[in-house]
């Protein structure tokens, strides 16, 4: 089943995007099966899922954090993952940079944007983005290569496309101001029910789970 659903989502992918599942409460040896079938990049909500996860499955595919990661969870993160999508504080970079230098590595990030500015997500305010990536350039071992945004739960994909299309203007905006030490490759936006409307927005990595494995339990 997750073969053949692998094979449809990419006949859908337009050329330059790219799929990660997202693979929380999922075994890793589900997660694996969708390997063998193809799937290159893995998303992980939770460092001690990921870290089973990878215990099976190793370099066989690219580790996404797309979970709001605690700052005591760093240090194990930055060995296991190729990306980090949500990083949406000063010191959260901060924490990644130190931990990435100790073991050598520059991590690769993106700034979670709270689309929808709602009070209780996670995510950096639109207005905020700026500032923020501008502090974040400051530190050697992070690379900023784009933005996530999640957008607020909405029943209907098309009430996200205001959150996509404020998005990919802010990530617009960032390319154009062509800033040193970030490079603006990847928009990281659409779940299984808004990923066709992410795209038509500009979207090229789409983090889905449910259409890829099925339903969770
Ligand atoms: C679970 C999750 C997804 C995928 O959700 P589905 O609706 O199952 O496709 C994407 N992004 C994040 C951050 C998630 O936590």
């Amino acid at each position: 089943m997750i073969r053949e659903n692998l094979k449809k989502i990419l006949k859908e992918l337009p050329e330059g995007v790219q799929l990660e599942g997202a693979a929380k409460t999922r075994s890793p040896e589900e997660v694996l099966e969708a390997i063998e079938a193809g799937l290159q990049i893995i998303g992980e909500n939770y460092v001690q899922e990921a870290e089973k996860a990878f215990d099976v499955i190793g370099n066989r595919a690219r580790w996404h954090m797309i979970g709001h990661l605690q700052r005591n969870k760093v240090k194990k993160a930055v060995r296991i993952f190729d990306m980090i999508e949500t990083v949406d504080t000063m010191k959260l970079a901060r924490e990644i940079d130190k931990c990435s230098q100790n073991i050598g590595k520059t991590m690769a990030i993106l700034i979670e944007v709270n689309s929808g500015e709602e009070s209780q997500k996670s995510g950096v305010l639109p207005e905020d983005v700026l500032p923020l990536v501008q502090e974040i350039t400051t530190f050697q071992h992070v690379n900023i290569e784009g933005l996530m945004t999640m957008g607020p739960f909405a029943g209907d994909p098309e009430d996200s496309r205001p959150f996509f299309q404020r998005t990919k203007e802010l990530y617009d905006k960032l390319k154009e101001m062509d800033l040193p030490g970030v490079e603006m490759t990847t928009l990281s936006m659409g779940m299984s029910n808004s990923y066709k409307v992410a795209l038509e927005e500009g979207a090229n990595l789409v983090r889905i789970g449910t259409k890829l494995f099925g339903q969770r339990h």
